[in-house]
C-alpha cells in the first residue's frame, strides 16, 4: 500500500531493511515558480540549474535517512524508449555534479549508494526491489509513458535485475502515481502504435474506445497501470508482488505535477531508490 510519508509517497512492499525509496510530489522544494512550485526536478523548466540540484538533493536525502545527496543521484534524459542501463558507483552525480550520461528510461544496480531517479508528471514511475540468493540487495528504477508501458520496460528492468542475480520471487514492484484511466485519453494513432508494438490484443485490451471528440475523430481510454502489470506478470511476478498508487496525476494537479492539467507548463516529480550501506 502507498502511504504519505512527509513530502514523498512510499510503499509498504518496497520497505526493506536496506532499500530506501520515495515518489516525490509538488511539495518540499526550493522552486518558487507557479508551475514549479516547489519540488521540480526536471531541467529546462523555468528553474535554474542551482535550483533543481538543491531540490535534487532535498530529494536524495529526505528518501535516504539524509545518508544520500545529489551527488549519489543518477538522472538522465528520458526518451520513451525501453531501454535500461546498468549503473555502477561510478555513475553517481550523472545529471546532478557530473553531465548527463547516456539517455534511458529505466535503470538497474547492485551497487549501494548509487540512487537512479526517474522524471515524470502523468507517465508511470515504477520502483523495483529484489535480492540474490545470498541476500545482496538489487534495485531498479523506471520511466513509462504510453511506449515505454507498451513495449514492455518494466519486464526489461526485471530481466536485467535478474541478470545481477535477483531471484524472480523476491522482486517487489511500487507503481506510483501516474494518469490514470478517468483521464488519460489518446486517439486512434496512438493506439495503433501501441498495437504495432504490443499486438492487436493487447491494444484492444489497455485501449477502451471512449465515443468521439467534436470533430468526429474516435477518442479512446489508455490503462497504463494495465500494460505495465501486463508486462510484469508475463515475466512471473505475480500481483502480490506489485504495489500500485490509487492518485491520479491529473486529478491532482496540486499534489503532483501533470502534464495534461496544466497544457505542458509544469514541474517534473521524481522517484528514486537507494540500496543503503552494509550495517
Ligand atoms: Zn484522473
Amino acid at each position: 500500500m502507498f502511504y504519505r510519508d512527509g513530502i514523498l509517497f512510499r510503499s509498504d512492499l518496497l520497505t526493506g531493511s536496506r532499500i530506501r525509496h520515495g515518489f516525490s510530489t509538488r511539495e518540499g522544494g526550493v522552486s518558487v515558480f507557479p508551475h514549479t512550485r516547489s519540488m521540480n526536478l526536471g531541467h529546462g523548466l523555468g528553474d535554474s540549474q542551482e535550483i533543481v540540484y538543491q531540490n535534487a538533493d532535498i530529494f536524495a536525502k529526505t528518501l535516504s535517512d539524509g545518508i544520500y545527496g545529489a551527488e549519489s543521484v543518477v538522472i538522465t534524459s528520458q526518451i520513451h524508449s525501453a531501454k535500461v542501463r546498468f549503473l555502477s558507483a561510478a555513475n553517481c552525480g550523472e545529471g546532478t555534479v557530473l553531465p548527463v550520461g547516456e539517455s534511458c528510461d529505466g535503470f538497474v544496480t547492485d551497487c549501494p549508494g548509487v540512487m537512479p531517479i526517474v522524471r515524470t508528471a502523468d507517465c508511470t514511475p515504477i520502483l523495483l526491489a529484489g535480492s540474490t540468493g545470498d541476500g545482496r540487495p538489487v534495485i531498479g528504477a523506471v520511466h513509462a509513458g504510453w511506449k515505454g508501458s507498451a513495449a514492455g520496460i518494466a519486464a526489461v528492468a526485471v530481466g536485467y535485475m535478474t541478470e545481477l542475480g535477483a531471484e524472480l520471487s523476491t522482486i517487489r514492484v511500487a507503481v506510483g502515481a501516474h494518469i490514470e484511466v478517468c483521464c488519460y485519453e489518446v486517439g486512434a494513432d496512438m493506439v495503433e502504435q501501441v498495437a504495432a508494438t504490443a499486438g492487436a490484443d493487447f491494444a484492444g485490451k489497455f485501449c477502451t474506445p471512449r465515443g468521439k471528440n467534436g470533430a468526429g475523430e474516435e477518442k479512446f481510454t489508455a490503462d497504463l497501470t494495465g500494460m505495465n502489470c501486463f508486462h510484469l506478470q508475463y515475466c512471473g511476478i505475480s500481483p502480490e508482488q506489485i504495489d500500485i498508487s490509487s492518485e491520479c496525476t491529473m486529478c491532482h494537479p496540486d499534489l503532483y505535477h501533470s502534464h495534461r492539467a496544466t497544457g505542458g507548463k509544469r514541474g517534473t516529480m521524481g522517484a528514486g531508490i537507494v540500496i543503503m550501506p552494509e550495517m
